[in-house]
């Protein structure tokens, strides 16, 4: 069910997912079979990433183990599957910094993703529970549904989180499948396992809100991952939190330090290190942390104050759409005194300023971050750039990005060359920094109507997720009854049409069972509509579990109730009516002063030959209903019909 919903999003082509490094892991991943080596040549292109995962595999290690140096080595101590999700995961970060979704808060979002991870892995270390390792990226990733949902219905979930900070007390997984049928844990574990992530994260995902006791099927890896998990959303939480807040969040923080098993010292020397881990984290991936309070000026100020109510949230202020708009232009020249001058015109008109020193390096630059406009030298060593714009115009993420060529005095003769790569514009050396603004202007002007069109198709395809979600709502809320929400008389006889139609074919037995409350009018009289309604609620609920799975219970009727069960002689229908009367009549309502029992007269008929339609088979066990009611209620019945006769033979 929630696979079709996400089937929606993903439809949109707008769900967070890998670029770059990040999908040519996902591609090895997914082949049939990758080993380290492989791992290793695809991650080390990336010498940021590599020393990021090394230091993760080296910070995840317990005391004592001696220190990993290669990303080889890494993965033979954390395995190469961990290294793998864990890239993945980093590359996710870098390429999903921003977004159109306006209340959606990206820093913050990274940053308390980053502190879950920080936090779980460390949980998960101190009480040894399962990898940290895994810990560590399954908590990174465990609100992306958040920024996936922020992604796809951007207004929509907008207005979702406006709401959720106008009133506090609203639960946003709610709104969210109210909106959107799905909520955004749900949207987490789907992406999760779309991108090969071992099963028992997404289950985690799923089980956070859920009483793990209840369910004695989890794994004993989930129980504990769930457990890491709920820890260290809150020790992130705390993190980030305003020093109020904290005050009012550290009942919550007691109980984790009683889940740790911690007294306040060794708690308060814990959360500092992980406060301390997250902003180093923080500065290497480039995410914003804020200062870690001490722990104990918290708990001090806990201790005596009464929690105040939350003071009413500012409303932020409107953004003017006209105002000059910085472009991110990506320099690019192996000249270094060159690439300066380019790099401080640009700067000095407003423009944030990326540098890249060939080809090659631009290449991976663009890629990662995405410039509005790419300025570049032709003459180049490894890669020049005329052959960096036919890569760029290649790849997706390059195809739309404005390309200005710097052409020198020997290359003007060759700029329709320059144009046939894919070049939007050229400027010749030397320029003056007049010349070279128009340029970008121009290049400003066609970025915007690009931005523009992007746009429009993107709306264009949120409102036909939108829509999809809207129509299956409309469709099953016309077959459901809202009283019960058990499907409703329309969609029971389309079903039994169907199920018709396969007897017809198949002669595999079918069989109906009509079912009607005895004295429900009396309910009604004795103790008002309201009652009557909850017992039929209530009576609906005991029919339905007191059924097989592959049985169809649907209310057709005030009091009236079919269930088709298909594949099914008059014995098994019977004795399945039998066990539906006697959970009905031993089960005790309680609603309202009621404080009894109803009980069922049940009807039931098998498809026979003799019957010309569906209909007919509904008459019938309509008339056992009859018998039933005639033979005193509270039982089952049907009418046995006399053998058909045979033709004789020849
Ligand atoms: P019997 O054993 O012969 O079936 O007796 P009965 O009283 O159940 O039969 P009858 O068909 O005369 O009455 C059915 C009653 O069910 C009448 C109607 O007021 C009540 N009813 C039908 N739909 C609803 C409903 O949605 N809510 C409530 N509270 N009552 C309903
Ligand atoms: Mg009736
Ligand atoms: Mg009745």
């Amino acid at each position: 069910m929630i696979r079709k919903q996400f089937d929606e999003l993903k439809n949109s082509g707008r769900l967070p997912s890998p670029s770059g490094i990040g999908l040519k892991i996902l591609r090895m991943t997914q082949s049939p079979s990758w080993d380290i080596s492989d791992l290793v040549s695809v991650v080390s292109a990336d010498p940021a990433l590599t020393s990021r995962i090394i230091k993760l595999a080296n910070s995840v290690q317990s005391a004592g183990v001696g220190t990993v140096g290669s990303l080889q080595d890494a993965a033979i101590r954390v395995g190469a599957r961990n290294v793998s999700n864990q890239a993945l995961s980093f590359s996710l970060i870098s390429g999903h910094r921003t977004g159109r979704c306006e209340e959606f808060d990206y820093d913050r979002f990274w940053a308390l993703s980053l502190a879950c991870g920080v936090a779980a892995g460390n949980v998960a270390k101190i009480l040894g529970l399962g990898s940290p390792m895994e810990a560590f990226t399954c908590a990174l990733l465990s609100k992306v549904g958040q920024l996936g949902l922020a992604s796809v219905h951007s207004n929509a979930y907008g207005e979702l989180l406006a709401a959720c900070k106008q009133d506090g007390s609203l639960d946003i997984a709610s709104l969210e499948n109210e909106r959107f049928a799905i909520n955004s844990r749900e949207v987490t574990a789907a992406l999760m396992e779309d991108w090969g992530m071992p099963e028992y994260f997404s289950e985690s995902i799923l089980y956070q809100r859920r009483s793990l006791a209840s369910d004695e099927s989890t794994s004993k890896k989930t129980i504990e991952l769930v457990l890491v998990l709920r820890m260290s959303a809150t020790l992130a939480e705390f993190c980030l939190a305003e020093e109020d807040e904290q005050v009012e969040m550290w009942p919550a923080m007691l109980r984790v330090r009683e889940d740790l098993g911690m007294d306040q010292p060794d708690f308060e020397a814990f959360s500092e290190e992980v406060g301390s881990e997250w902003q180093e984290w923080g500065q290497t991936l480039d995410l914003t942390t804020t200062d870690v309070t001490e722990l104990e000026l918290i708990a001090q100020r806990a201790e005596k104050t009464v929690p105040e109510s939350a003071e009413s949230l500012l409303v932020d202020g409107e953004i003017d759409p006209d105002k000059f708009r910085a472009l991110r232009i990506l320099a690019v020249d192996d000249e270094p005194v060159s690439l300066r001058v380019l790099a401080g015109q640009l700067k000095i008109a407003g423009h944030e300023v990326l540098m890249a020193k060939d080809g090659e390096e631009a290449l991976a630059m663009t890629l990662e971050c995405n410039p509005h406009i790419v300025i570049s030298d032709w003459m180049m060593p490894n890669m020049d750039g005329l052959e960096l714009c036919k890569a760029l115009r290649r790849a997706q993420a390059g195809r739309s990005v404005y390309f200005l060529l710097l052409t020198g005095r020997d290359e003007e003769d060759r700029v329709v060359e320059a144009f046939e790569a894919g070049i939007d514009d050229y400027v010749a050396k030397p320029f003056n920094s007049k010349i070279l603004l128009a340029r970008v202007r121009a290049g400003l002007r066609l970025v915007n109507l690009r931005e523009q069109v992007d746009l429009e198709q993107l709306t264009q395809r949120e409102k036909t997720a939108e829509l999809g979600v809207l129509t299956r709502q409309l469709r099953e809320a016309a077959f459901t009854d809202p009283l019960t929400g058990l499907p409703n008389r329309r969609f029971s006889m389309d079903r039994l049409d169907a199920e018709w139609e396969c007897w017809v074919k198949s002669k595999q037995e079918l069989s109906v069972i009509m079912i009607d409350i005895d004295f429900f009018k009396a309910v009604n009289d004795n103790h008002g509509h309201d009652v009557g309604d909850a017992v039929l609620c209530e009576t609906a609920d005991v029919m339905k579990k007191a059924l097989r799975d592959g049985d169809i219970l649907a209310r057709i009727g005030g009091e009236e109730f079919l269930v088709i069960c298909p594949e099914t002689d008059t014995a098994g229908a019977l004795k399945c009516a039998e066990r539906v009367r006697q959970a009905v009549e031993g089960n005790i309502i309680e609603p309202g002063g009621f404080d009894g029992h109803v009980t069922i007269s049940a009807g039931v008929s098998t498809a026979d030959d003799s019957m010309v339609d569906a209909y007919a088979l509904l008459k019938a066990a309509d008339e056992a209903v009859y018998a039933a009611k005639a033979d005193g209620r509270n039982c089952s019945r049907t009418i046995s019909r006399p053998p058909m006769e045979l033709p004789r033979s020849a």
